[in-house]
């Protein structure tokens, strides 16, 4: 998932912004709505994979030479609009905003994004063969985002979720 997404010609909007450009969404329509439906087929796909994730919250930490979490704008956006749960006490370095560092749970687990979704460890999910088909579910996912990105006239934006925060 790491690299750099091309940024459409669109106007550009506060990352932890909830909205779509101006004129973007049509009267009564949100496209949250399109990402929480692309959201859900992604996870119905992993959720056949067998996955046996043990919740450690040890892949929600990002300590400098780890790899990096991207996302998409609309990811980003979505995922903002949960309040972040790092306002108090000292956290292990690199430790996701949204991860409850008592019990290691996401605590924005319905607008994680596609990155958060599809990945899994070895001890998660043994199979090279099932790691490789969950990434494929995550890159079609990230191609539908790609598409309702181009229709609503949002920003495509595809960047490092925590280097964004800090900007
Ligand atoms: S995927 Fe692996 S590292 Fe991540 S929470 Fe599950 S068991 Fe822990
Ligand atoms: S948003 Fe949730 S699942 Fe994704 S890295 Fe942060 S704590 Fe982990």
């Amino acid at each position: 998932m790491a690299g750099r997404g091309r940024h459409l010609d669109a106007p550009r909007l506060r990352p932890d912004s909830p909205v779509a450009p101006a004129g973007g969404p049509p009267e009564g329509r949100s496209w949250f709505g399109e990402l929480e439906a692309i959201y859900r087929e992604l996870d119905l796909g992993l959720a056949r994979l067998g996955a046996r994730c043990l919740a450690c919250g040890e892949c929600c930490t990002f300590p400098p030479g780890s790899p990096v979490l991207y996302a998409s704008w609309p990811e980003r956006a979505y995922l903002a609009g949960v309040p972040r749960a790092d306002s108090t006490g000292p956290r292990p370095t690199g430790a996701c905003p949204w991860l409850d560092t008592s019990t290691m749970l996401c605590t924005a687990r319905e607008r994680r994004t596609i990155g958060c979704r599809a990945h899994y460890c070895a001890r998660a999910l043994p199979s090279e063969e099932t790691r490789s088909a969950a990434r494929d579910l995550a890159e079609r996912a990230l191609a539908r985002v790609k598409e309702l990105v181009r229709r609503w006239g949002l920003e495509w934006d595809y960047a490092p979720v925590l280097a964004r925060l800090s900007q």
